[in-house]
């Protein structure tokens, strides 16, 4: 059974504001999440369709993605990094990539997610609308925030371009969703390493400790400690095709 008790298309951000900011209402993007919740809490659904925030900006250091981008879209642009794209055709099923949204991905914060990871990892910041106005704000402190506060609206992620990067993963079969997964770039002579898998979202970490602090939640596919040990072992495999590609 639908857990909608009503649907709303708003054609603005603002209207689309006011809606959330009423008791019980949710933004509705893709829908994968949402609709597949088991989650039996009722809400009004406030569908960002109508919005226009899908188009995808490009200049020569920074690409800027509306917020309804779809994970397809991200995956057939040919100006999006290689290492976002294929991170992008690498997340949930075909039939649900036409589906889902950046937005909807940042808001959601999955562990595992190698998007995301990609996306810390070209220095992403996600634009934010609220009641006091929209306002920019690294994806790191988003996630580690736990999403967009309550009645605020994810409009925008935008990445900065360039530089040399390297992926690396271990899942139980090589298409299954990584237990432990390190993403990695270099520009400008600055190391950035993303993990997936360690932590309650993707989480950017020190390449010369890339454990520190981490204690990943242990389950079916790996205990803490081989969680860690993943950790250090991709991170070094990832800083190492870094120094052979440079
Ligand atoms: C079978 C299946 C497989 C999946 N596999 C993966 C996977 O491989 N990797 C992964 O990361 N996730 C996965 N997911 C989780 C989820 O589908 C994705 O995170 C997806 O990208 C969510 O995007 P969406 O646009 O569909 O969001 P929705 O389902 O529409 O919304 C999800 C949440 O985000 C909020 N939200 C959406 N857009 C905004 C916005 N612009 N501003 C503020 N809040 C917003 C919604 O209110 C809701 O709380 C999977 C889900 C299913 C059902």
């Amino acid at each position: 059974m639908s857990r909608a008790t009503s649907y709303h298309r708003p054609d603005t951000v603002e209207r689309a504001l006011a809606l959330l900011t009423a008791g019980g209402n949710v933004a509705l993007a893709g829908g994968t999440l949402l609709n597949a919740d088991d989650d039996p809490t009722p809400v009004g659904m406030v569908d960002l369709q109508g919005l226009g925030l899908t188009s995808i900006s490009v200049t020569d250091a920074l690409i800027e993605l509306g917020s309804m981008v779809t994970l397809h879209d991200l995956r057939r642009n040919g100006s999006i990094p290689p290492l976002v794209s294929n991170a992008a055709g690498a997340e949930l099923p075909s039939t649900l990539r036409t589906l889902a949204t950046v937005g909807g991905t940042v808001a959601t914060g999955n562990p595992d997610s190698i998007l995301l990871a990609a996306l810390l990892a070209h220095s992403a910041e996600v634009q934010v609308a609220g009641p006091d106005g929209t306002g920019g704000a690294p994806l790191s402190n988003v996630l580690a925030a736990g999403g967009p506060c309550h009645g605020r609206l994810i409009t925008a992620v935008s990445l900065t371009v360039g530089g040399t990067t390297a992926y690396e993963a271990v899942g139980r079969t090589p298409s299954d969703t990584p237990i432990v997964s390190a993403t990695a770039r270099r520009t400008d002579g600055l190391t950035t390493v993303a993990l997936t898998g360690v932590a309650a979202t993707p989480v950017l970490v020190d390449p010369a400790d890339p454990t520190a602090g981490l204690e990943p939640a242990a389950d079916f596919r790996g205990s803490t400690d081989y969680r860690l040990h993943l950790a250090s072992v991709l991170t070094a495999r990832v800083l190492a095709s870094l120094d052979g590609g440079s």
